[in-house]
């Protein structure tokens, strides 16, 4: 009878299993084992924004089949989602949607910035409606380039981002901590969109402006000449 070998994903380094044993035992970290379940089930949450969610539509079909890494099921609710893939332009009318579904995401959350225009603006950058990157107000852990990135590339950024899963330790990550992790201010939209994290310099800045400006000083009366 051939001998069975043990997952390489399972066992870890440096800890020598008998063979008798090998095919009922295995001995591994408890962060190893706790991040191979969350890595084979990252549930991304269901939304688009424009064109290149269409490409994210394709890679959770049959073609090129999400479900072999455990993220086939696509969520329509934040609560149930740890993944959320920013696919298309985020105007300044859908930021404050974004942040208030992210801060709904329980932990542990990711974020992927699908496409340019996710990225940094994409084509659209400094246009007078457009954010220049999602990153600007929530945290992103993954980006995949390309207007759009093709299935492929999304693929790779899942498999990036289950990289970087793996490198996380149970004793250090942030919602494991015993400080509570304050929500992200939700955006304000306006004439322009307004960051409440930045309300502190803009109130400072408009005091300036609308302070009264001060006397300018008035030339000295000259001297009348003597008679
Ligand atoms: S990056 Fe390109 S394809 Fe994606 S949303 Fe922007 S314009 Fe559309």
């Amino acid at each position: 009878m051939t001998e069975k070998t043990v997952a390489p994903t399972v066992n870890s380094a440096g800890y020598d299993v008998p063979p008798e044993l090998r095919q009922s035992v295995a001995i591994t970290t408890l962060d190893k084992i706790w991040n191979m379940g969350r890595r084979y089930s990252v549930w991304p949450m269901m939304f688009g924004l424009a064109c290149c969610a269409i490409e994210m539509i394709c890679t959770a079909a049959s073609r090129y089949d999400l479900a072999r890494f455990g993220m086939e099921v696509m969520r329509p609710s934040p609560r149930q989602s740890d993944l959320m893939i920013v696919s298309g332009t985020v105007t300044k009318k859908m930021i404050p949607q974004i942040v208030r579904l992210y801060n709904q995401m329980p932990e542990p959350k990711y974020v992927m910035a699908m496409g340019a225009c996710a990225s940094g603006g994409g084509p659209f950058k400094e246009g007078y409606n457009v954010v220049s990157g999602v990153d600007q107000y929530i945290p992103v852990d993954v980006y995949v380039p390309g207007c759009p990135p093709t299935p492929q590339a999304l693929l790779h950024g899942l498999m990036k981002l289950q990289e970087k899963i793996d490198r996380e330790s149970i004793t250090k990550v942030r919602w494991y901590q015993k400080d509570e992790i304050p929500a992200i201010p939700v955006p304000i939209l306006g004439p322009d969109i307004i960051d409440p994290r930045d309300s502190a310099a803009i109130r400072e800045m408009a005091s300036r402006k609308a302070a009264p400006a001060a006397p300018a000083a008035q030339p000295e009366a000259a001297e009348a000449p003597a008679a």
